[in-house]
C-alpha cells in the first residue's frame, strides 16, 4: 500500500534496524523503544490489524512470534515481555498496517505500565456473554 509507513519499511524506501526477514514477515526495532529492544513483528502483507487478518496470515505472522521473542529475550536479558497487538484508534493502533509488539521488561517501572480494572464475577452474565461469542466464532 503506497501510503503505509511500514510497506515503505518492508519494501526498503524507509530505513529500519531490521531483526528477522523472511519472505512473509519482518521484525524491526521500533523507533520509539518504549523499553530497550522494544521490537515491532509484522506481515509482509498489508492487512490493517488481527481482527481484519486471514487464518492463513495469522497462523504465518504468529508463528515466527517465539523465536523472535526468545532472541531478543537472550540478547537483551530482560527477565519479562509484553507481547501486545493493539486494533483499531481506540485501543492505540497508530500505524494501520498490523504488528505485534514485542516489549521486554526490565522492572516494574521500566517505561510501559498495563492496568486492568477488574469486577465481581455475575456468572449469569459470563455464561451469556460467552455463548453470545461462541455462536459468532466460525470454524
Ligand atoms: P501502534 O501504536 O500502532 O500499536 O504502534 C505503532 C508503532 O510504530 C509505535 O510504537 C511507533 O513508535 C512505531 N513507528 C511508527 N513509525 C515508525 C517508523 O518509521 N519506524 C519504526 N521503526 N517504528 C515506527
Ligand atoms: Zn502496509
Amino acid at each position: 500500500m503506497s501510503d503505509c509507513i511500514f510497506c515503505k519499511i518492508i519494501a526498503g524506501e524507509i530505513p529500519s534496524c531490521k531483526v528477522y526477514e523472511d519472505d512473509q514477515v519482518l521484525a524491526f526495532l521500533d523507533i520509539s523503544q518504549t523499553t530497550k529492544g522494544h521490537t515491532l513483528v509484522i506481515p509482509k502483507e498489508h492487512v490493517k490489524n488481527v481482527l481484519d487478518m486471514s487464518d492463513t496470515t495469522a497462523s504465518t505472522l504468529f508463528s515466527r512470534i517465539p523465536k523472535i521473542a526468545r532472541a531478543l529475550q537472550k540478547a537483551t536479558d530482560a527477565p519479562a515481555m509484553n507481547i501486545i497487538t493493539n486494533n483499531e484508534e481506540l485501543s492505540g493502533q497508530t500505524v494501520f498496517h498490523a504488528h505485534v509488539h514485542l516489549v521486554p521488561r526490565y522492572s516494574e517501572k521500566d517505561g510501559i505500565s498495563i492496568s486492568y480494572t477488574t469486577h465481581e464475577p455475575d456468572f449469569e452474565a459470563l455464561g451469556k456473554m460467552a455463548e453470545q461469542i461462541a455462536k459468532e466464532v466460525s470454524v
